[in-house]
């Protein structure tokens, strides 16, 4: 290996849990040197966009990998009903259909995988998580999977997205349903905010990432919350496209200049112990990290 070496691309002082440099393209480090020289950006994600948009310590930290988030309640919760949903649509793209008992299986099945390796009970008990998680799997089965044609489920990508003559950007992602005309993205969450649709129709990363790396405009968010479920369905477009290549080129910029800690985005819910596994040596270790 001959690349340069970055001493400060993890901050002073801290642990990288991977090398910092490579020239290696098919190694997936998060920032690396092609063979001519120009950066290689691995680390684009729509999650990665979206928690820049919040703070920018917590973005430097998860591309980084630098601290290691507890595994929670709520998302292990969405996990095995995204996984339910997925041996529904793969059961329907070969052909077949799972009864609603089938699919009650398959989430006990996840659940009680699942159920040993939290760590934080945050929004549910283990008992309230199982009844929610029924109901919303419920929810999912009768008013979303009837009208669905899969053509490919859990679709991965990894796509170029820019590139210039100092650098190569390319994104990764994974998309829950792909139909002929539409994406799509189940939530699981504790309350329904399809109601904050015009907040998504202006800003949502998710919708436009996926939009760009099918070429299909169209994209819905199902949400089953615990008093039913939402949908929220938005069109994606060039102008769309050309924002998120501005958005992640200055990020691009931002990671290259190799400076330690970001700006810290303390302004919202995101700051807190429950979702930022930053918080104990951030705003939780001042004064002003009470709540
Ligand atoms: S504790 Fe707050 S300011 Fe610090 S990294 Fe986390 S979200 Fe950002």
């Amino acid at each position: 290996m001959n690349g340069t070496q970055y001493k400060s691309l993890g901050g002073e002082n801290e642990k990288l849990t991977v090398p910092p440099y490579c020239n290696n393209r098919l190694m997936k480090y998060p920032l690396h040197k092609a063979a001519d020289g120009r950066w290689v950006h691995d680390w684009v994600r729509q999650s990665s966009v979206k928690t820049a948009d919040m703070c920018l310590e917590r973005f430097r930290n998860d591309i980084w990998g630098l601290v290691s988030e507890e595994i929670k309640d709520a998302s292990t919760l969405g996990t095995a009903c995204h996984s339910v949903a997925e041996d529904a649509l793969n059961t329907r793209l070969n052909g077949g259909e799972m009864t609603e008992q089938d699919m009650l299986d398959s989430f006990e099945y996840y659940w009680d995988e699942a159920l040993p390796t939290i760590q934080k009970w945050y929004s549910y008990s283990p008992e309230s998580a199982y009844v929610s998680g029924i109901a919303k799997i419920k929810s999912w089965r009768e008013q979303v999977l009837p009208d669905l044609k899969p053509v490919a489920v859990e679709k991965n990508f990894n796509l170029p997205l820019y590139e210039d003559d100092q650098r190569i950007i390319t994104f990764s992602g994974t998309i829950d349903l792909v139909e002929e005309d539409r994406c799509w993205d189940w939530k699981f969450p504790g309350r329904d905010y399809s109601r904050n649709k015009w907040e998504y129709e202006r800003w949502d990363v998710q919708s436009i990432a996926y939009s760009l790396a099918t070429g299909i405009p169209d994209f819905s968010y199902a949400i089953m919350h615990p008093k039913g479920v939402g949908r929220m369905d938005l069109t994606r477009g060039e102008e769309h496209y050309q924002w998120f290549r501005q958005k992640v080129l200055a990020l691009a910029k931002l990671v290259e200049s190799q400076i330690g800690n970001y700006p810290l985005g303390d302004n919202g819910w995101w700051c807190s112990e429950k979702w930022c596994p930053n918080w104990s040596r951030c705003k939780g270790a001042t004064t002003g990290g009470i709540n």
